[in-house]
């Protein structure tokens, strides 16, 4: 048997080991487009950090891909034909196989004006791209002048990082509040004053329409909507990100937003199946077909195309989207639905706002909404309900009740000896959560 696996990321790799488990004689080739061991993609946000090294985070060696007979090549496919099942590569190369993996991944929007190949405009997103921001952060005689845009996950990372690396930074947010789609006004300002105590000048309702380069092509400034023009020498872009789909643009396999799958990873084609960023996998939560940009999600749904690609039967289920991040020393946790806005932005709105570590699933909204919400100080946790169950939550600050709310939620608890504790205070509604979890898992 001969599998072939487009992407080296996440769900390629999860899907080689999981193949190699249960087909001890099968050719297994992965194929990269970046000249990369597997790395840890959200490592990268460490790295700007400067927390761990770049080189710290590749998480494969040659010696593994060896030890498992996983060929790995640096090239990148450039079409498929699902009827000979061939895969034809950039250099005019071509590869059959039997059972093919679209593990593609997502890649960052680019920024979207005329200019955007100006030296000096960074993104967050690769090994080589976090490398050239590094290299362009530490760079010049004096300290850098950076501005970032973008509404989600990355880009906070990005200032973060930044900041880090010693930058003067900017952070330019189109709408009146930090990460609109998912914090409300309350957790967005726990956020802002932590970001203004760290030395970042957050400007609100303030959006770039173009950037401006000096002689040497490097970017000079930014051109604001108002009409201002506002200096920098470095802009770091985390505006969204998108499926890659360029390899099976001309193939008919189909597509919404991203590759549909069904319960086992199988594309529209035969033998081909897709997981991770670039697939749209069933969500029994909405009962839609829905994008996550998890790592978590990403190596479950290469498992189960792995085990379906050996010959198995395995369903893919949907987990709830969990991401627990850590931004400018604040604890932050969403898991399920979390959306504070129902009426906010559908179509491109929403697909600009995907970030990296995100989920469609926390944009959605619950069918007989409800919700309760205590912050005292700088923690705040916020509860939302369908019915009698627990379908989202955003803990801010302290995360005592983080595991206890994820069990809850993953496991779809009916809440309603909880209900008379939503009204109290923080404190008390956390400590019921806990109390209530345990009872739980105890029975
Ligand atoms: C800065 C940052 C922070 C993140 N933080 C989090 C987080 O906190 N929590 C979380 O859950 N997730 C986070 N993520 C998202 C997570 O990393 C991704 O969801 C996950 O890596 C997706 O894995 P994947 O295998 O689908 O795709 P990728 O990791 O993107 O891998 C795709 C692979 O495909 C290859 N490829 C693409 N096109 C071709 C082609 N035509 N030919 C050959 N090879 C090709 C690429 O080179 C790459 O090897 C973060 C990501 C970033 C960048």
């Amino acid at each position: 048997m001969r599998y072939l696996i487009i992407g080296n990321g996440a769900a390629g790799v999860t899907a080689a080991e999981t193949i190699r488990k249960h087909d001890k004689t099968g050719e297994i080739v992965v194929l990269s487009a970046e000249r990369q061991r597997m790395y840890s993609r959200p490592g990268l946000a460490y790295v700007v950090m400067g927390e761990v090294p770049l080189h710290q985070i590749v998480a494969r060696t040659q010696a593994w891909y060896d030890e498992q007979r996983i060929t790995l090549r640096f090239a990148r496919a450039h079409a498929i034909d699902t009827t000979a099942q061939q895969v034809q590569l950039a250099d005019g190369q071509t590869l059959s196989y039997d059972r093919l993996l679209i593990a593609t991944g997502a890649r960052a929007v680019p920024a979207p004006y005329p200019n955007a190949d100006l030296k000096g405009i960074v993104y967050l997103d690769t090994y080589a791209g976090t490398r050239e921001l590094l290299k362009e952060a530490r760079g010049g005689l004096f300290k850098r002048r950076g501005v970032v845009i973008g509404g989600g996950i990355t880009a906070l990372e990005m200032v973060e990082g930044f900041v880090a690396q010693g930058v003067e930074t900017h952070y330019f947010v189109r709408r009146d509040r930090l990460w609109s789609r998912v914090f409300n006004e309350t957790e967005a300002n726990i956020l802002q004053r932590k970001m203004e105590h760290d030395g970042v000048t957050v400007h609100y309702n303030t959006e770039v329409a173009d950037v401006v380069g000096n002689w040497r092509g490097r970017i000079k400034g930014v051109k604001l909507k108002n009409g201002d023009f506002f200096n920098c020498d470095l802009l770091g872009v985390g505006i969204g990100v998108r499926p890659q789909l360029d390899v099976i643009a001309e193939c008919g396999i189909a597509t919404d937003r991203a590759i549909l799958v069904d319960e086992q990873m199988r594309t529209s084609a035969p033998n081909v199946f897709a997981a991770g960023d670039c697939a749209q996998v069933y969500d029994r939560w909405s009962e839609k077909h829905l994008i996550d940009i998890l790592w978590p999600s990403a190596v479950a749904e290469g498992e189960a195309a792995g085990l379906n690609m050996v010959g198995q039967t395995r369903h893919y289920r949907k987990g709830i989207p969990f991401n627990a991040a850590l931004l400018f020393s604040l604890h932050i946790t969403a898991i399920g639905q979390v959306n504070p806005t129902p009426q906010e932005g559908d179509g491109l709105e929403q697909q600009q706002s995907w970030s990296r570590g995100s989920s469609d699933v926390w944009f959605t909204f619950p069918r007989n909404y409800s919700s309760a919400w205590h912050h005292t100080g700088d923690n705040s946790l916020r509860l939302v309900l369908d019915g009698s169950k627990l379908v989202g939550a955003l803990v801010v600050g302290e995360q005592k009740s983080a595991d206890s709310l994820r069990y809850l939620i993953e496991n779809e608890v009916d809440v309603t000896p909880l209900k008379p504790f939503l009204q109290t205070d923080r404190q008390t509604l956390q400590a019921e959560i806990i109390r209530f979890w345990r009872e739980q898992c105890a029975a």
